[in-house]
């Protein structure tokens, strides 16, 4: 069977799957296209925090066993924004000038539809090894799919043990590490009254000195050395500090205050004296600190098989890392063979009429082609 990478990613940008909204109807879509094609599909439907249905799934061509190729994409997008300020309908594709514009045709559903299109030139009976694609939901968010592909796929416990490509837009550059994330929330309570009664408590004052050690926090990370990596650009991640009392009126004492902390650490980087800093810190003050699963920063060395692969197969020297995060926080603590490299420019995701080359989705189908072909029809490493 014949699909048209142009067509297909036409076809998923029309499902609104921006990730606070359902993606069950495009990955069901995804699911029967995988069907016709003689996959195997493993559905993973859950509920997220807000009650909404999600589905992820993986699906397998090929016999059962372990190891093989994974090409793993996400199918939610962040949102649009307001329509007004794109040219055309943020959820119709336009074509023009060899870019296909359309929220999430760079990230990623241009990407995905590359992988299933190669993976469409391929029947079960070609491969000595299995071929599985991926499809998560919630990546946008907090990689809420790809854990349940982690803790629930009965296809990961075998595909973990192959080769991984997580189909992001690298401009088809060889990525091997990325940073990973780590979330802390604190929360200050206090007691709502009008303030010229003097009853109330201002939840903000215990924060101010908490929030004037998590600038010292700030500061160290973004100086010391052992918060410095190299191989990255830039070497350092921000404490990045976010504050909010929702108070209700200026004259209501704030009976609430709530300080979020995101960090990226990079592979090597001990987080464990930070979150302890952290959490001293709240005690010390009466305050609540919660904190959120985090996730792995992606390292895969240098020299490891997949990464010769890749290096070899996209005709490019040297491997990269970036500093973003992908579904690769989820996965890479039990793949050890992982690399991100797919079609498109990150610099255009998240965008006001993010696009996609049209050059670069063929282009993204012909390595994904050659990737199916070395490890799943040929068998190599
Ligand atoms: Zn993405």
């Amino acid at each position: 069977m014949n699909i048209d990478v142009l067509e297909l990613t036409a076809e998923l940008v029309k499902y609104e799957s921006i990730s606070r909204a359902t993606n069950v109807p495009v990955t069901r879509h995804l699911a029967k296209v995988l069907r016709a094609l003689g996959f195997k599909v493993e559905m993973l439907p859950y509920t997220d925090a807000a009650g909404v249905a999600k589905l992820t799934i993986v699906a397998r061509l090929g016999r059962a066993e372990k190891g093989g190729l994974s090409l793993m994409s996400h199918d939610d997008v962040v949102p649009a924004g307001s329509a007004d300020d794109w040219t055309g309908n943020p959820f119709q594709v336009r074509e023009h000038g060899g870019k296909l514009y359309g929220r999430g045709a760079c990230d990623m559903k241009g990407p995905l539809a590359a992988s299933i299109c190669a993976a469409c030139r391929f029947t079960a009976g070609d491969l000595r090894q299995p071929l599985y694609i991926v499809v998560t939901s919630d990546e946008e968010i907090n990689a809420l799919g790809a854990r349940e592909v982690v803790d629930r796929s009965k296809l990961f416990a075998d595909l973990r043990h192959g080769y991984g490509v997580i189909c992001e837009p690298t401009c088809l550059q060889v990525v091997h590490a990325h940073k990973g994330s780590l979330g802390l929330t604190i929360t200050s309570k206090g007691r709502a009254a009008h303030t010229s009664s003097l009853k109330g408590v201002n939840a903000n004052l215990k924060m101010i000195p908490f929030l004037n050690e998590m600038r010292k926090v700030n500061e160290s990370v973004l100086t010391s050395r052992r918060y410095r990596n190299d191989e990255f650009k830039p070497p350092h991640s921000e404490w990045s500090i976010g504050i909010n009392d929702n108070n209700v009126a200026t004259n209501v004492s704030p009976a609430q205050s709530v300080c979020t902390v995101n960090y990226r650490p990079m592979p090597g980087t001990d987080t464990n004296a930070l979150v302890r800093r952290t959490r001293k810190c709240a005690s010390d003050l009466g305050l609540k600190c919660v904190v959120h699963r985090t996730g792995s920063p992606l390292y895969t060395p240098k020299d490891a098989p997949i990464v010769r692969t890749s290096l070899a197969l996209a005709g490019r020297r040297t491997p990269t890392t970036v500093a973003y995060g992908t579904d690769g926080l989820a996965y890479s603590e039990q793949m050890k063979q992982l690399v991100v490299l797919g079609p498109g420019d990150i610099a255009q995701a998240h965008t006001v009429d993010e696009w996609i080359e049209v050059d670069q989705l063929h282009k993204g189908v012909e390595l994904y082609t050659r990737f199916i072909d070395h490890v799943c029809v040929q068998g190599l490493a």
